[in-house]
């Protein structure tokens, strides 16, 4: 099975060297990064530029092939499948992300909207995050990387529907501590919140990790299962039409009087 990992915290983040570790035990991997801090670009690719640098670089993982892209997330996995290497990729895996997607969030996530790429071309797609609430707690990747290694293998045997991109989220608990894992619907509201920088003309965006906005969480989503300790698997797809709506739509379309309509 060939793999291609992916993140959007950059190629020095301890999170993708877990994951590159964990996923070697399942098939070859190929490590493309952004070579610096893309988190919150979601879906965005380096259209406007003229180019976008590749540099090969050492890799912390025996075994494994790793370059920095001078771009966003989403530019790693088009070059990777496309100009980085002559096999098929079968899986894609972004993260391990330092912080949650979860709930409104997951669209701002480059983690996430990484494996757009990859969704889009059929190829199973996995997203994985570390829920911690402050950025000085010990970093526990290994039940994050347990659970993606189970899902590659899964995925390798077929045993998956991979229409999905499943996007995981797991508590920063030791695994002994984990309750399971539950499969979700994402939450519907999130946690990035402009800060508070009143009376200046600089604005900044804040994370509430672990305090989402509502006093009650609806049991089934993915933030209620991480903040209970559990780790949460959400299938995501991606059909951007409402199609409820577009006959409702169409009967206003049909009572518009525009001029160039020859009404
Ligand atoms: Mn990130």
């Amino acid at each position: 099975m060939n793999i291609l990992v992916t993140n959007d915290d950059g190629i020095e983040s301890p999170g993708i060297w877990a994951l590159a570790e964990a996923l070697t035990r399942v098939g070859s991997v190929l490590v493309v990064a952004p070579d610096k801090q893309q988190s919150g670009v979601g879906t965005s690719v380096s259209f406007t530029r003229d180019s976008v640098s590749i540099t090969e670089v050492p890799s912390k993982v025996p075994g494994v092939q790793a370059y920095a892209i001078g771009g966003t997330p989403s530019d790693c996995v088009i070059l990777g499948l496309k100009r980085l290497t002559k096999v098929h990729i079968d899986l894609i895996v972004s993260g391990i992300n330092l912080g949650p997607n979860v709930g409104n969030d997951i669209p701002y996530s480059g983690t996430v909207m990484a494996t757009l790429a990859g969704y889009f071309r059929r190829i199973p797609s996995v997203a994985i995050s570390l829920a911690f609430k402050d950025r000085n707690e010990e970093m526990r990747f290994d039940g994050a990387a347990c659970v993606v290694e189970s899902l590659a293998r899964c995925i390798e045997k077929g045993a998956m529907l991979t229409e999905a991109i499943l996007n995981v989220n797991a508590p920063n608990i030791a695994p002994e501590m984990i309750k399971g894992i539950l499969v979700t619907r994402a939450a519907g509201f999130g946690y990035v919140r402009l800060g508070d920088s009143s009376g200046s003309s600089v604005i900044s965006y804040e994370t509430k990790i672990g305090k989402p906005d509502r006093a009650t969480l609806e049991e089934g989503t993915d933030i209620w299962a991480v903040n209970q300790g559990y780790i949460s698997i959400t299938p995501l797809r991606f059909d951007v039409t409402h199609h409820d709506l577009l006959p409702a739509i169409s009967r206003c379309v049909e009572s518009m009087d525009c001029g160039f309509l020859g009404k």
